[in-house]
């Protein structure tokens, strides 16, 4: 390899050439760039190792805490990189990989990601941002678009209007929940009279004002552990939101919902915000949102639909429906970088009103002035990546009837799954896919007979022993490294109320194939008849 230039680059007196040598083709760093862009697809299955390495001691090739005094070849960093860091990822891109929300990326993502870089621009505010400002304010009009359907007019009203947001941008569902809850809890505490507003005079005050002992927040069960940090942060608290109980599809129990609306009031604590949710995390269920529309209209509070896993089933002409009332939301979570396929670190959350966003609005003097463009002032996060131009790209290149495909695609692929785990003896599909999630796990017929007469008392116990095959099979599937399921613990209604360990299985990679399907049961029956795994099962009798 050329290290003359590179030795250049290795040298304090040289240093700032770092800055301006481009790296040769020929170099380590050259090649391994060159094969990622040829085929990234051969270069992640040649350098990912399968058989996957003990956690303990992949950390210790990173134990070292010391900053590395003197410069080092950037051809030895990235035979580094390769051999500990690149050997140790997840291929997240395997077709056979169907437990993660993350999957394969399409491959102009990649070159564009560059670009991205190269141009390093930052939406905190227009001057470091430019065009890139204007349009990361579309790319959220366009998903406010999906989701609302407003008229033409009002679009051309606001899209650039900067006085006002459609939503905010941000790196993820996390950011994009607490977006949605502090400019709810800003607008319900806003300043009136001589109340200045929960934002300058905190929330002791605000509570004095509005008389009451707290807000409370309203979710299912299955609500998203980000909410629980979002009330947290905003000092509403973690006992405040309060999850509700499911039905057997794991949707809110309106009528639960409603109790837990009348016990807040006897104590003096008012419901800020009813989250519904687009695709469990879990499950990928959908919550009833017309009826929460209703119920939150009815309670006159802010209405939320968490669809960051969910929202793009709106692409679909066929399976829209399913998210019947969200245009009803004040607020809506989409991830992108989950089934808009952009790489991490994109999130959006969209207001109905445009509005909304104006109660969490701040300033800075030399920079986000007041009047400027800057996206800044009403964004949570400061600096920030132009990553709305990878959704742009998406939305541009794939288009809606494309990811309509996707879409209709991943629903299909989950339904004809559930099918051959419920024509297999030996597993129990545990929830319906609704969308492109679905549970199930491993339970031999015989077993199952046993279940089905047992009394309530061995139905756990043998859930208990279940649970733990369950748990053992699925480290072993992920170890051995060919195909990978998640798993989860639910409490399926069919027990009672008794939690049971599952499978679960994210249906979001185009590329696996019904072959890769059947390949992931037959692996599971096979990790099964080991004796280790055979003589936990022989102990379950009558
Ligand atoms: C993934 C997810 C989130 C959190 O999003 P991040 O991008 O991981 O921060 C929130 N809610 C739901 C329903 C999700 O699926």
């Amino acid at each position: 390899m050329p290290r003359s230039r590179e030795l250049a680059q290795a040298n304090l007196e040289n240093i700032y050439r770092i800055f301006t040598v481009p790296e040769a083709p020929d170099s380590t760093l050259g090649r391994v760039d060159q094969a990622i862009s040829d085929d990234l697809m051969g270069f992640l299955q040649d350098h990912i190792v399968a058989v996957e390495r003990d956690l303990d001691e992949i950390e210790g090739d990173f134990s070292r805490s010391s900053i590395p005094e003197d410069p080092t070849y950037v051809s030895d960093y990235t035979e580094f990189l390769k051999e500990k860091l690149v050997s140790q990822s997840v291929h997240t891109a395997s077709p056979g990989f169907i437990g993660h929300m993350t999957s394969a990326l399409p491959y102009f993502m990649l070159p564009l990601s560059r670009i991205l870089t190269a141009l390093n621009q930052n939406l905190v505010k227009v001057e470091t941002s430019r065009a890139f400002t204007p349009m990361e304010r579309q790319v959220l009009a366009m998903m406010h678009r999906l989701i609302y359907s407003r008229s033409d007019d009002f679009y051309s009203q606001w899209i650039q209007n900067s006085n006002y947001s459609l939503g905010a941008f941000c790196s993820g569902g996390t950011i994009a929940n607490l977006t949605a809850l502090w400019a709810a809890r800003n607008r319900l505490c806003g300043p009136s009279g001589d109340f200045k507003g929960i934002s300058r005079v905190g929330l002791v005050k605000a509570m004095q004002h509005l008389n009451c002992q707290g807000l409370a927040v309203l979710v299912s069960r299955r609500g998203h552990y980000s909410l629980g940090k979002a009330v947290d942060l905003l000092g509403i608290g973690r006992d405040n939101l309060v999850t509700v109980e499911t039905d057997e599809n794991n949707r809110i129990d309106m009528k639960k919902l409603r109790e837990q609306c009348w016990r807040l009031k006897g104590e003096g604590i008012l419901p800020l915000t009813l989250i519904g949710i687009a695709g469990t995390t879990e499950t990928g269920n959908i919550d009833p949102l017309e009826a929460m529309a209703d119920f939150a209209a009815e309670l006159g509070c802010h209405f939320h639909v968490d669809a960051a896993w969910g929202g793009p089933t709106l692409f679909s002409d066929t399976h829209r429906g399913l998210l019947k009332g969200v245009e009803r939301a004040d607020s809506v979570t989409i991830d992108a970088h989950k089934q808009l396929y952009v790489p991490m670190g994109a999130g959006m959350v969209l207001f109905k009103d445009p509005a909304t966003l104006s109660s969490i609005e701040h300033h800075a003097a030399y920079i986000i002035r007041r009047g400027s463009r800057d996206l800044g002032s009403r964004t949570l996060e400061g600096s920030r990546p132009g990553m709305a131009m990878l959704v742009h790209a998406g939305l541009s290149i794939i288009g809606r009837k494309g990811y309509e495909i996707l879409i209709d695609q991943g629903i299909e692929r989950a339904r004809r799954f559930a099918s051959r785990i419920n024509a297999h003896p030996d597993f129990e599909l545990v929830s319906e896919p609704e969308l492109n999630i679905l549970t199930y796990r491993y339970i031999p017929a015989r077993i199952q007979k046993i279940l089905a007469e047992a009394t309530a008392a061995k139905v756990t116990e043998i859930n208990e022993q279940l649970d733990k095959i369950i748990e053992a099979m699925q480290k072993r599937q992920r170890e051995a490294g060919r195909t990978f399921v998640s798993r989860t613990r639910l409490t399926p209604g069919r027990y009672k109320g008794g939690a049971i360990t599952v499978f679960r299985v994210v249906m979001a990679n185009p590329l696996t194939t019904e072959e890769i399907l059947a390949a992931v049961l037959d692996e599971q029956s096979e990790i099964a008849s080991h004796p280790d795994i055979q003589a936990i099962l022989r102990q379950i009798k009558f």
